[in-house]
């Protein structure tokens, strides 16, 4: 099977203000000959702005939560619909910054992945082992139980890609050895075509956890990586550049 359109997602997370958004256009500036898809996902409140800044443009915008309804008394919060709205095409569900600091459970992430495809967007959808799993020889059994649960059947007919994250690897400048890259992307993919025939086969399988220029082309061109989620060295232009010319 042919391998799908990598892509390179960039997670600002809680970073960024109104001048990043230079940051944004400068990446988009520097796509030329880049086959690769490219998204920024910065917060809730630049996603309206960075549309417009990268309008026509090669890189698309997404969102990093939504709450699972549409609207209602849900202080805080935003919708899928809302992010549509403003101009996002993606989300990010299930990170680790959310399971922990907001206590997600694979069963809540399920329900965002529901309201995501509702309203349009299309989900990248987290999951990693902590590294007291990884220590205890659990990290597929873990992994693969985040996939089961956390990812709707209803996906079989979507667009969506999931990212393995190890939650030890996050902002830390520790990464996995190739060899155990490709075996838990080898056993997600495994379990997505169990789940999802067709579509399991061809979702992109990203890698996430202290991505950066030197380290990028190893680890994108393991087997069954299908692109990278890019957190601290996606806020500047050149670092994410660097990455996603690694592709
Ligand atoms: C992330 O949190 O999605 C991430 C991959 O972060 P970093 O690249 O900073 O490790």
């Amino acid at each position: 099977m042919t391998r799908p359109t990598p892509l390179i997602a960039g997670n600002w997370k809680m970073n960024g203000s109104g001048a990043a958004l230079a940051e944004a256009r400068a990446v988009a500036d520097g796509l030329a000959g880049v086959t690769a898809r490219v998204a920024i996902c910065p917060p809730a409140v630049l996603v309206s702005r960075a549309a417009d800044a990268l309008a026509g443009g090669p890189v698309e915008v997404g969102g990093q939560d939504i709450h699972p309804k549409a609207s209602g008394a849900h202080t805080g919060d935003i919708s899928a619909e809302m992010l549509v709205d403003a101009g996002a095409t993606l989300v990010i569900l299930g990170h680790s910054e959310r399971r922990a600091d907001h206590g997600e459970t694979d069963a809540d992430v399920a329900e965002k992945v529901r309201a995501a495809l509702r309203a349009g967007l299309e989900p990248i959808v987290c999951v990693g082992e902590t590294l007291a799993q990884r220590e205890a020889g659990d990290a597929l059994k873990v992994v693969t139980g985040q996939v089961r649960a956390s990812l709707p059947p209803e996906l079989a007919d979507a667009a969506f890609s999931v990212a393995y994250e190890p939650v030890w690897a996050i902002g830390t400048g520790l990464t996995p050895t190739t060899p155990q890259i490709e075996d838990v992307h080898h056993a997600i993919r495994t379990t997505l075509t169990h789940m999802f025939g067709p579509a399991g086969e061809k979702a992109p399988i990203l890698y996430g956890g202290s991505v950066k220029p030197s380290n990028a082309a190893e680890i994108l061109n393991a087997a069954e990586v299908g692109g990278a989620l890019v957190g601290g060295a996606s806020l500047k232009a050149e670092d994410f550049l660097g990455i996603i010319r690694a592709v």
